[in-house]
C-alpha cells in the first residue's frame, strides 16, 4: 500500500469517527478554463472579441456561459468524490473559488458559504449601493445571443438602475468595490456552526489552500485544530503541505495536488 493510500485510509477512518467535517477548498480548484475549446459557440464569441475590442465587456459574461455548460471534467469529478466521503456527516464547507463548480455536484448549500462570491448575482461595479440583481436573466440573453447567430453586438452591457455604471459579478474580481452582503447570511451560519465543534470530535480537511488569502480558510483552520483537543487536521497540497510545529502531533499532510488526490482516492 502507498504511501498516500493509507493517509487516506486514516482520513476515512477519522471522518467517520467524526461528529463534525469542516472543509476547505482553496486555489487549487480555481477553474483555469482550459476546456473551453470544447465549446464551440463560445470560441466563436471569443474570436468576435478578438475582432471588435468594443465587445471586451462580454468576455465575463461569456465565462458565465462556460461556467454553467460544463458540466464534466476534473473539477466536478474531485468534489463529487469530495461529496460521497462527507455527505452523511455533519459537515460545513467554505471556498474561496468564485466559479461555483462546487454546486455541480449535490453539496446541501445551506452547508456551504464562498466568502469570494460567485457568479450568480451582479452588483454595481462602482459599489454605488449594496445592492444585488440574479445574474441569470442577463445570462439567458448571452446564450441567445451567440446560439441565434444575432452576434454579441446585439447586446448591451447591463448597468446599475442607480447610477447606470456597468454592473459585474459580486465577487472579489470587484476588488474595494466587493459587495459582501452576498455571503453574509451564510457566514452567521457558519461561525454558529464553528461554535459549536468546540469538544466535538472535528476533521478538518483542508484542501489545496494556498497563501494568497490565508486569513479565511489557512489560518483559521489551523486555530481550530489547535484548541480543538479532539481534532484531526489533513492538509492536501501540492506545494504547501507542510504542517505547523504546533500541529505536528494532529496533523497530516499529503504533498499531492487536491484535486487529483480527490480523484485518484476519493473514490475508493
Ligand atoms: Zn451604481
Amino acid at each position: 500500500m502507498d504511501e498516500i493510500m493509507e493517509k487516506h485510509r486514516l482520513l476515512l477512518d477519522k471522518i467517520a469517527d467524526a461528529d463534525m467535517v469542516l472543509v476547505g477548498i482553496g486555489e487549487e480548484f480555481n477553474e483555469d478554463f482550459s476546456d473551453i475549446g470544447r465549446f464551440p459557440h463560445l470560441m466563436s464569441a471569443l474570436e468576435e472579441v478578438d475582432i471588435n475590442q468594443l465587445l471586451e465587456w462580454t468576455v465575463p459574461f461569456l465565462e458565465h456561459r462556460f461556467l454553467i455548460e460544463h458540466n464534466d471534467g476534473r473539477l466536478v469529478e474531485a468534489y463529487q468524490s469530495l461529496y460521497e466521503m462527507i455527505r452523511d456527516k455533519n459537515y460545513f464547507v467554505i471556498t474561496t473559488c468564485i466559479d461555483g463548480n462546487i454546486r455541480k455536484a449535490a453539496f446541501d448549500t445551506e452547508r456551504l458559504v464562498e466568502p469570494c462570491g460567485n457568479h450568480e448575482m451582479l452588483q454595481c461595479s462602482e459599489k454605488c449601493c449594496n445592492e444585488l440583481y440574479s445574474a441569470g436573466d442577463f445570462s439567458d440573453l448571452v446564450k441567445q445571443a451567440i446560439l441565434d447567430g444575432v452576434g454579441l453586438d446585439s447586446l448591451e452591457i447591463p448597468r446599475c438602475p442607480n447610477c447606470g455604471k456597468p454592473l459585474a459579478y459580486n465577487n472579489i474580481l470587484c476588488e474595494q468595490n466587493y459587495v459582501e452582503d452576498g455571503y453574509q447570511e451564510q457566514w452567521k451560519n457558519y461561525t454558529k456552526w464553528l461554535q459549536t465543534t468546540l469538544n466535538r470530535k472535528i476533521c478538518v480537511l483542508e484542501l489545496g489552500v494556498e497563501l494568497n488569502l490565508p486569513n479565511i480558510i489557512r489560518w483559521p483552520f489551523e486555530k481550530v485544530a489547535f484548541y480543538n483537543q479532539k481534532a484531526s487536521f489533513f492538509r492536501i497540497n501540492a506545494s504547501l503541505y507542510q504542517m505547523t510545529e504546533e500541529l505536528s502531533d494532529k496533523g497530516i499532510s499529503v504533498g499531492m495536488n487536491a484535486v487529483d488526490y480527490l480523484r485518484e482516492y476519493g473514490h475508493l
